[in-house]
């Protein structure tokens, strides 16, 4: 069985951050790819906050740059998906979607977080057929047609402005009577006239013959003002937040009840000596870019010294 020096699991900015830092040091790192290869930013335009482009940048286009810089420095990146691991054994192995199997010297969690649903059944049925958790991937379909997205925080109302630039119209439906996300966005999506804002909202199912045609709604639920309504629409997107990619680690690692990879206060440390987790798999908080990278960083040099320790 290969034994891997530095195997990082998840090419977001945290996995490819870490292979950096990891390469450098000599680690010879395995960067295992995982479902999205590049993580969340391929699934965004322009990143505007990410120190050193001040004109922005695409989001592909920067988790390209980070794939090369990661490849400079000697990082074998693998499309491959961790389906297993088992910590409890000795030695501690991880299982490939191949079927192959790999132990480590340290091990690097950067698997990210993927989108959340609101459970509805409806969202299983049309799912591929107008439901969408990713607007820059799907808008293009809808140019000139009416959508919906759900949710009030920054990716919300980034999707909503989003899409507005192509479709005739949006409806934002946000389940409370105020908008979280911060005011730049708010005041864009406020500022949109093909943006109408549903407060106080919540979608109960879709409806349609051959895919989405419509949503049904409640307005000021558990209210005297109770009442519900239909809207016609032909795509339907979810932006209500993420769930961290988490589900091989259960039993292994210990999470938080939402599932995040709990690690010691500012760092990157597991309970498991040598395993380290970053990014968004264990950021319940911040969610950035430039925290995941940084995140990233630290493992990497954790990782380095954990390996030098071994030496002592
Ligand atoms: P958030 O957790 O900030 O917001 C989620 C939104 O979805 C909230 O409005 C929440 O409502 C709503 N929601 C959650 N569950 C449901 C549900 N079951 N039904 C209806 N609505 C629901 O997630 P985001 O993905 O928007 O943002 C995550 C982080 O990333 C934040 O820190 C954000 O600032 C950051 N971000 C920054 C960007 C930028 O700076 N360019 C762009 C995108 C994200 P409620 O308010 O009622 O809880």
């Amino acid at each position: 069985m290969e034994n891997i020096k530095c195997l990082i699991l998840g090419a977001g900015p945290a996995g490819y951050t870490a292979a950096i830092y990891a390469g450098r040091a000599g680690l010879q790192p395995v960067v295992c790819e995982g479902l999205q290869p590049g993580g969340l930013l391929t699934m965004t335009t322009e990143v505007e906050n990410f120190p050193g482009y001040p004109d922005g940048v695409q989001g592909p286009d920067m988790m390209e740059d980070m794939r090369r810089q990661a490849e400079r420095f000697g990082a074998d990146i693998r499309p491959r998906i961790a389906t297993k691991v088992d910590f409890s054994s000795t030695p501690r192995t991880v299982t490939f979607d191949d079927n192959t199997q790999a132990t480590f010297t340290t091990l690097i969690i950067a698997t990210g977080a993927g989108a959340k649903y609101l459970g509805l059944s409806d969202e299983e049925k049309y799912r591929g057929m107008g439901v969408s958790a990713c607007a820059t991937c799907d808008g293009f379909f809808y140019r000139k047609k009416t959508v919906a997205v759900v949710g009030g925080g920054d990716t919300a109302c980034e999707e909503a402005t989003y899409l507005a630039g192509l479709a005739a119209q949006v409806y934002l439906i946000v389940r409370k009577p105020f908008l979280r996300a911060s005011k730049a966005m708010q005041d864009r999506v406020f500022a949109n006239e093909k943006i109408k804002v549903l407060f106080e909202t919540n979608v109960t199912g879709l409806f349609g013959e051959n895919g989405v045609e419509g949503a049904h709604l409640v307005h000021k639920k558990g209210t005297a003002d109770e009442h519900t309504s239909d809207i016609a629409i032909d795509g339907f997107f979810l932006a209500i937040g993420h769930k961290p990619n988490s589900d091989i680690f259960v039993g292994q690692l210990p999470l938080d009840e939402a599932g995040y990879i709990k690690t010691h206060a500012g760092t990157p440390l597991t309970d498991l000596p040598g395993i380290f987790a970053a990014g968004d798999v264990a950021d319940p908080h911040y969610k950035q870019a430039i925290t995941a990278a940084a995140s990233g960083c630290k493992a990497a040099i954790e990782a380095e010294r954990y390996i030098a320790s071994l030496a002592d």
